[in-house]
């Protein structure tokens, strides 16, 4: 057997020409799988145990393609810092839709495996480094809970990539519920073919919102649901403390998963205006720049939309503003409930400040932001294991365990304490949910390079396995694991490339 049980279907080819064409991977000189994702692979019923490396390394570089795969390059455009521009796969490829064994259906997509006719000026390939920090960071999302595309191998071609400097090149295979994304359907609108834009709203809700494709208004619904799905991303994405760094409509999907892992990063010390990439100079896609860069992006979907939403101008654009305007409150809901759960508490009225304040403090402070709820956490934590006789809310800080927590972080925290206290359930209820909420490790910076570091230079893949496997199960401690938890070292700032 050299071929993996894939199962594929073609939905997306059956849309209009103007969606796709027809692209083969390019041949690489030397194939050699890097990283295989087995328990995605288990996830979605592919049988990689039977195969040899060499074998599944020719299998996830495009060398030999499954025999139902149709690889088509995807059309779409986007808004790429505020700027409209058509684009396209330049350097992806869809083999089709696998059918998981649970009725799932999964876009498979190789990413660097060279140039399409979207490619422009690029070269459409990748290099190792890059994907597999895709690999990494996708992976760690997942973990962390956080809606996102999966990775499921990266391959080295063998072939060489030039950059600023010559690295070796890479494919890595993608896995999404789709690879829609706001700039298709800005696609279809630019094109002025009312007929490709109503058949592909058609398909998004047929492929993302099944139960709508019967609506009275398919434009509307689709609209409406895209922006519940990214209140509740972008609201995950501030729990994390992750940094999307190129939030261009391109890369915003309908799934409402986290795709396109360039410049992302996570921030460390708490600051607002956290920036990493080298291109976003403005800080236009900053820590807290994304729920309003969301909205900006939902309002380019309306715009794109608009002609399907209602043939009365005036009508459409009231209805579609009816909808964009409506992000704000859904996701300030969703991001109260972050942080209630990130401070152990059922809810937070809508007037409450108690996270502000803490936000306030910690910015003030110049504290680590995962640490900081990973203290908070274990101090409910010691609360919850002392005797209900022993504990006494005005003598013992919860707090004890904090190194030297500044005036206003304690002002705060006998505030936080006597609110936990005051809650049905006390600490017992505050405990799991602070458990799900706040992760003991995320890729740090440091260490996210310095693994990359040794499996770039040196062929050194542990470090990176070792590191995933803790970053796949986030919210439980791992002894011996202290090192992953630290924070790097604050030396210059943190800058990330598009790779
Ligand atoms: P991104 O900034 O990663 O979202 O990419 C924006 C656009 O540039 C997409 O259409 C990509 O397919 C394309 N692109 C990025 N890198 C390359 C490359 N090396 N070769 C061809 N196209 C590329
Ligand atoms: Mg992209
Ligand atoms: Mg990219």
């Amino acid at each position: 057997m050299t071929h993996l049980n894939w199962r594929f279907d073609h939905s997306y080819a059956q849309l209009p020409d103007i969606f796709h064409v027809g692209q083969s991977p390019k041949q690489v000189h030397h194939p050699r799988l890097l990283v295989l994702n087995r328990s995605l692979a288990k996830c979605l019923g592919l049988e990689t145990g039977a195969l040899d490396e060499e074998s599944l390394a020719r299998i996830f570089s495009g060398q030999d393609l499954p025999p139902d795969a149709r690889p088509i390059a995807q059309a779409y455009a986007g808004h790429q810092f505020g700027h409209f521009t058509m684009l396209g796969d330049g350097r992806a490829l869809l083999l089709g839709e696998h059918l998981a064994p649970d009725g799932r259906r999964f876009d498979i997509q190789f990413k660097g495996s060279g140039p399409t006719p979207f490619s422009r000026r690029g070269d459409g390939l990748a290099a190792v480094g890059p994907m597999l920090r895709e690999y990494l960071v996708s992976e760690a999302m997942h973990g962390l809970g956080v809606p996102t595309t999966r990775a499921l191998a990266v391959v080295a071609t063998g072939d060489r990539v030039w950059r600023e400097e010559v690295l070796d090149g890479a494919i890595l295979t993608r896995v999404a519920s789709s690879h829609l994304r706001v700039g298709t359907f800005q696609y279809a609108a630019a094109r002025q073919d009312p007929e490709a834009l109503a058949a592909l709203i058609q398909y998004a809700l047929s492929r993302h919102d099944p139960e709508l494709a019967q609506a009275d208004n398919p434009a509307l619904a689709l609209l409406e649901s895209v922006t519940r799905r990214q209140a509740r991303l972008i609201a995950q994405w501030m729990r994390v403390g992750f940094v999307h760094g190129v939030m261009n409509t391109d890369n915003m999907t309908i799934s409402g998963e986290t795709i396109d892992y360039g410049p992302c990063a996570f921030m460390d010390v708490f600051d607002p205006k956290t920036v990493f990439s080298s291109i976003d100079h403005a800080g236009r896609y900053s820590y807290q720049n994304q729920p309003a860069m969301a909205q900006w992006n939902l309002a380019r979907l309306a715009e794109a939309l608009l002609s399907q939403i209602d043939a009365d101008p005036d009508k459409a654009v009231s209805k579609a503003e009816k909808v964009v305007h409506g992000f704000k409150p859904l996701y300030l809901d969703a991001l109260r409930e972050v942080m209630a759960a990130k401070l152990g508490l059922a809810s937070l009225g809508e007037n409450e400040s108690i996270a502000d304040d803490l936000l306030e403090v910690m910015l003030a402070d110049k504290v680590d932001y995962t640490l900081t709820f990973a203290r908070l956490t274990s101090a409910v934590r010691n609360k919850e294991q002392t005797p209900v006789q022993e504990r006494t809310a005005t003598t013992d800080s919860i707090l004890s365990d904090f190194e030297r927590p500044s005036p206003a972080m304690s002002d705060w925290a006998d505030r936080w304490q006597a609110r936990l206290e005051s809650q049905p359930g006390g600490y017992g209820s505050a405990l799991p949910r602070m458990q799900k909420a706040n992760p003991l490790y995320i890729p740090r910076n440091h260490l996210v390079e310095d693994v990359l570091e040794q499996a770039t230079r040196k062929r050194d893949f542990e470090p990176l396995l070792a590191f995933l496997a803790v970053l796949q199960d986030p919210y439980t401690e791992h002894e011996g694991c202290e090192a992953y938890a630290e924070p790097g070292a604050r030396e210059e700032p943190f800058v990330t490339f598009c790779g």
